[in-house]
């Protein structure tokens, strides 16, 4: 079986390294990939739909795996289905569940899913108005995709202000921000449930925490994520059982309704208050860095997984009963100013853990840094604290310049 997978993150190095054990898949591409798919299959350098429908044609790729949000809502799968060509992931319609805050919102409204009361704004004017009226902190949303910079929590009137007029009169992040939801801010902490779709039922995997905020106990900017643990130790089985009833299962009778049918991945993050699990938004591809916490636990064969998906099957999913800590490894100033081109010395002394590259690629007989959050190490154990220590003793080898860690994930 030839697979080609889109990404080049953490994200896309742990679903390789899962997949590169099974003797059923005899190549693997990637596009564009990094230091760790570059060593179990072949890096390509191609962005472009077209490019990549082309080149699936010409390498007889029998499945596409996509990583990033961007493809997907961009229609890859569309064109790709045109050419009977396979993708593990939803078509431009289904993805607009992740694309467009608006149409999300409305559709978690329609079916009745336990979210944050919101309402969406096409006009300027009216969205300035209703502003005035609202208890804050209040979240305003650009409704399409920016980079993850599209969401503000406002503590006041007066940011409130500045931001709708950011998004929809300087139109800071283009079209992204000429369409807002304004919501409800909700106060609690945040989980990932990661389920895969078969176009009928929705398996889900173990809850995953991720750490967002650059520094330790949840201070500085936002970021891709600094690090994650599975399964998470917050998540309660009450709250598993509220995301059951008013998330999950509403969220299938509305994909039925809607006839959102997808052979894919659905990403439910979540807010966790005191009144209990709500929807904060859906994405339609797998996490980073939750895939790689997972991945180290899921027991089953993720090719089978993937194919009975494909096949509409039933799905067992089933994890080790481990703990699962993933450290990401930054650049220095990530997010926001980052040099590249360091060298990363010190991967032979990682003894106990999983490296897996993100932003990190081969240049001759070295691996240098190549992004902001530039790799991942990845342990098991049967205590968090277990993992942790593997985590953090095989960090403490792996060097480049200016490179930081959080120092407290997965310390409870
Ligand atoms: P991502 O970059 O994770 O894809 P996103 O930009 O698509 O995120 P959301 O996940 O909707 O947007 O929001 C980003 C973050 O903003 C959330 O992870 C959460 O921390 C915070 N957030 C979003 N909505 C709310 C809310 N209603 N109340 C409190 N915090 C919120």
């Amino acid at each position: 079986m030839r697979i080609l997978i889109i990404g080049e993150g953490g994200r896309e190095s742990a679903l390789a390294t899962k997949l590169h054990k099974d003797s059923r898949v005899t190549k693997m591409f990637f596009a564009n990939g990094n230091a760790t798919t570059d060593a179990i299959g072949k890096n390509v350098h191609l962005s472009e739909i077209h490019e990549l429908r082309d080149f699936a044609i010409k390498e007889k790729i029998d499945l596409t795996i996509v990583g990033p949000e961007a493809p997907l809502v961009a229609g890859l799968k569309d064109e790709f289905k045109r050419h009977d060509l396979k993708v593990f992931g939803p078509d431009q319609k289904v993805a607009s569940l992740e694309g467009s805050k608006a149409f999300s919102k409305k559709f978690m409204q329609t079916y009745d899913i336990k979210t944050a009361k919101a309402v969406i704004f096409d006009a300027y004017n009216e969205a300035k108005e209703y502003i005035q009226t609202q208890e804050y902190p209040l979240v305003i949303k650009a409704s399409g995709l920016a980079g993850g910079k599209g969401v503000v929590i406002c503590d006041t009137l007066e940011e409130a202000e500045a931001t709708i007029h950011d998004f929809m009169i300087r139109r800071i992040y283009g079209d992204a921000g000429i369409r807002l939801v304004i919501e409800e801010y909700l106060q609690g902490f945040e989980a990932s449930i990661i389920a895969f779709s078969n176009g009928e039922q929705l398996f889900p995997c173990i809850p995953v925490k991720d750490y967002k905020k650059a520094g330790d106990g949840d201070k500085g900017p936002n970021t891709g994520g600094m690090g994650s643990v599975a399964p998470s130790p917050e998540f309660t089985q009450e709250h598993y059982a509220d995301f059951e009833q008013h998330i999950l299962e509403p969220t299938i009778t509305g994909l039925k309704a809607e006839g959102f049918s997808f052979k894919g991945i659905i990403f439910f993050g979540l807010m966790v208050t005191k009144k209990g699990t709500y929807l904060l938004e859906y994405n339609m591809r797998f996490g980073d860095p939750e895939t790689q916490v997972l991945m180290a636990l899921m027991e089953n064969n993720l090719l089978d997984v993937i194919n009975d998906c494909m096949n509409g099957k039933e799905v067992q999913l089933t994890f080790k009963d481990e703990k699962a800590v993933c450290l990401v490894m930054c650049s220095g100033g990530y997010p926001r100013n980052i040099e590249i081109g360091f060298e990363i010395v010190g991967e032979d002394k990682v003894k106990h853990s999983q490296l897996l590259h993100a932003g990190a690629i081969r240049r001759g007989d070295k691996v240098v840094s190549n992004g902001g959050r530039v790799l991942n190490i990845v342990a098991t154990g049967e205590t968090y604290e277990d993992a942790r220590k593997k985590v953090y003793e095989d960090a403490s080898h792996v060097h480049f310049d200016y490179s930081f860690y959080r120092e407290d994930i997965g310390k409870f």
